[in-house]
């Protein structure tokens, strides 16, 4: 069965704008974006798209590469002190120039709908409320929509960046699954993939998991963006391996619609506990 992440996130849109739509006042997200990448040009206007649909209020800053850190930094303390703004992400990636730990770091816990502070990501270690990273939590979303239980499985991870594939292992820990978590250091990685229950593949390499590397009637969940002469390409081989699994997600159309839908939620939900 093919997870159709478009048709769940476009539920969670519709759910999201008939709540919006009952607000007088509305959630507003600012995102910060340094310097002119190609590929963050296309994801801002993907926000900013998905918040006029759901009617939130979205303000884009946009600064050039010739920006001082500081004037970035004070611009993050001046959007953490305007209580019309509940939400504040900084595109990423930026240039190496920049501290970009610091500059995440002075957005306001309460305002990280990317959940990417120090604050948010201990908070999640430690199974305490906070907000959390957007594509893990859309990856667990899609797995319920489906009914596809985490208890007692056996998930295995391949990547471990603080975007995706740690914050995603803490939150299948959370929901009872036993978890591997693979990275490039990880020697025969199909020794573990086989293994798999539930495999999720967040790398960024074209087609790195084939058929042969996949429990048969297993889930498979594909993070990966790959834009090769203009196609968008998953980290799994869908094509070869559809058939052999219960479950898997298409690239484009699985998890990416979800991390959107995913980042309204997390605007919505610190609105309401703003107001
Ligand atoms: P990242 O920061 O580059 O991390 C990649 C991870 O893959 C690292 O942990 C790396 O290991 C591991 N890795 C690299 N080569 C490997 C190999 N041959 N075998 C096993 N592991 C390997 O990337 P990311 O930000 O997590 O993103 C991963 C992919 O997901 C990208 O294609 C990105 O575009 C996509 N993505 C999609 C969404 C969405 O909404 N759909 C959101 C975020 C990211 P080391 O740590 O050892 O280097």
């Amino acid at each position: 069965m093919i997870i159709d992440g478009k048709k769940v996130s476009e539920e969670i849109k519709t759910n999201i704008a008939l709540e919006v739509s009952k607000l007088e006042i509305k959630p507003c997200l600012v995102v910060i974006q340094i310097g002119d990448d190609e590929a963050s040009n296309v994801y801002v206007k993907a926000k900013e798209k998905a918040c006029n649909l759901v009617g939130m209020n979205f303000k884009h800053i946009k600064f050039d590469n010739n920006t001082l850190e500081s004037e970035i930094i004070d611009k993050i303390i001046e959007l953490n002190n305007d209580k019309l703004v509940n939400g504040i992400i900084v595109q990423l990636p930026i240039d190496k120039k920049y501290n970009v730990e610091k500059i995440l770091n002075t957005i306001d816990k309460d305002k990280d709908v990317d959940g990417l502070t120090d604050i948010n990501c201990g908070l999640l270690f430690k199974e305490k409320d906070g907000l959390t990273p957007c594509t893990p939590l859309g990856i667990i979303k899609l797995l319920e929509y489906y009914n596809i239980d985490l208890e007692s499985k056996h998930v295995v991870v391949v990547g471990k960046s603080n975007l995706v594939g740690k914050p995603l292992s803490m939150l299948l820990l959370k929901k009872g699954a036993t978890v591997t978590v693979c990275h490039s250091k990880t020697k025969d990685l199909s020794i573990h993939t086989k293994n798999a229950d539930i495999l999720i593949v967040a790398v960024g390499k074209k087609h790195l998991i084939t058929e042969d590397m996949v429990k048969d009637n297993s889930v498979i969940i594909d993070v990966g963006i790959n834009r090769i002469d203009g196609k968008l390409y998953g980290d799994v081989d869908f094509d070869n391996i559809k058939d052999k699994v219960s479950y898997i997600t298409p690239v484009p159309g699985g998890v990416g619609p979800m991390t959107v839908s995913m980042l309204l939620n997390n605007v919505l939900i610190n609105y309401k506990k703003m107001q």
